[in-house]
C-alpha cells in the first residue's frame, strides 16, 4: 500500500505512521478504537513551530494515541495570494512531528477532504462570529474552516481535540461546528495556551515571512494587548481601544482591529464592569504579512 509508510526517527526510534488517504487513516484508527485507545487530534496547516508541538505533547500526556494532520486548506483563503504565499516546510515538519512522538500524521491531498472539489455548497450557522473581527475582515473564511475542519473530524472521529488559544475565534467557531455536528458529547475540545517568542510575538507560521526590521517590530502587537491590560479601568473602554490602536500605528501597523470583548461570547464591549471576563485582540498588517493575537485581560 503507497498511502501507508512508516519513517523512523534516528533521534528517538519513535515511529510515526503517515497516511494521505482517509480510509486508510479510517481502518488505522479503528485499531485503536477497538482496544478502547483513547484519540487526541491537533490538526494544522504545518509550518510547525513550538505552538504546535505544544498541542501534541498536551495530547500525548492526555491520550494512548495522537494524530497530527498537516492540510493547508484552500477554502479558507479568502486572499488567494495568501493562499499562493502560505509557508510550506514538509521535510522539517515530518521530523519535528516524529522527535516530538507524534504517533500518526494525515497529510491529505485537497481530493481527500473535497471529494467534490473546493466549492462551498454547505452553510454552518455560526451567528454573529462569522460576520465579526475575523469573520469581517476576512468573508467567508470561517465557513472554509468549517468545511476542512468537519470533513477532517468525521475522518478522525477523536476523543480530544487540540486547539490553539491563539486563534481564539476559531476555537470558538469550532466549538459551535461541533455543536452543529450534535457531537458536542464524543469529542472533547481542549483550548491550549499561546506560546510566544522571548519578546512576546506570538509564535505563527506566517512569523517566518517577516523580513528586516519587521520582524523586531512585530512585538509591538503583544506590547498593544499589554498596554490594554495594564491600562484597563472600569467603564468606558473606547479611549482605550483608541490609544492602544495608535500604538499599533505608530510602529508601522495596519490594524484590522483592536478589540475588547466578552471572553465567553465574543460580543465587543465598551462601558465594562470590572468583573465580566475580557478578552483583547488584534489584528494588523506588517507590510503585507497580518498578524492576530489575543490576550485574557482580566
Ligand atoms: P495553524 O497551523 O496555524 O492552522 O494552527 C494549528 C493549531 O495550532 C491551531 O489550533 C492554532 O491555534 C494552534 N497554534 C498556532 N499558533 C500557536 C501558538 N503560538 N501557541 C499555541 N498554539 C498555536
Amino acid at each position: 500500500m503507497n498511502s501507508i509508510y512508516e519513517r523512523v526517527s534516528d533521534i528517538n526510534r519513535t515511529k510515526m505512521i503517515i497516511f494521505k488517504t482517509a480510509s486508510d487513516l479510517g481502518h488505522q484508527l479503528d485499531k485503536y478504537r477497538q482496544k478502547g485507545q483513547a484519540i487526541g487530534f491537533a490538526p494544522t496547516m504545518g509550518a510547525l513551530h513550538d505552538g504546535h508541538l505544544s498541542l501534541l505533547k498536551t495530547s500525548k500526556s492526555q491520550n494512548q494515541v495522537t494524530l497530527c494532520s498537516i492540510f493547508v486548506n484552500p477554502a479558507q483563503f479568502n486572499d488567494p495570494k495568501d493562499f499562493k504565499k502560505y509557508p510550506s516546510t514538509l521535510e522539517q515538519d515530518i521530523y519535528k512531528l516524529e522527535t516530538g512522538g507524534c504517533d500518526l500524521l494525515f497529510l491529505p491531498p485537497v481530493e481527500e477532504i473535497y471529494p467534490d472539489g473546493v466549492t462551498e455548497k454547505k452553510h454552518y450557522d455560526l451567528g454573529y462570529l462569522d460576520t465579526m473581527l475575523e469573520g469581517k475582515f476576512r468573508p467567508g473564511h470561517f465557513q472554509g474552516v468549517c468545511m476542512a475542519v468537519e470533513r477532517l473530524l468525521e475522518i478522525v472521529l477523536p476523543d480530544n481535540l487540540y486547539l490553539g488559544q491563539k486563534d481564539f475565534q476559531q476555537c470558538m467557531v469550532i466549538k459551535r461546528l461541533i455543536q452543529l455536528m450534535g457531537k458536542e458529547n464524543k469529542i472533547h475540545t481542549n483550548i491550549c495556551p499561546i506560546l510566544r517568542e522571548q519578546d512576546g510575538l506570538a509564535m505563527s507560521s506566517r512569523n517566518m515571512r517577516l523580513i528586516g526590521e519587521q520582524r523586531a517590530k512585530a512585538a509591538a502587537l503583544y506590547e498593544t494587548l499589554n498596554f490594554l491590560k495594564q491600562n484597563l479601568n472600569k467603564g468606558s473602554l473606547s479611549d482605550l481601544k483608541k490609544e492602544a490602536t495608535t500604538l499599533l500605528q505608530e510602529k508601522n501597523f495596519k490594524p484590522d482591529y483592536v478589540e475588547i470583548a466578552n471572553a465567553k461570547t465574543l460580543r465587543p464591549i465598551n462601558e465594562w464592569d470590572s468583573r465580566t471576563n475580557i478578552v483583547g485582540l488584534v489584528a494588523a498588517y506588517i507590510g503585507d504579512v497580518r498578524l492576530i493575537d489575543n490576550m485574557i485581560l482580566n
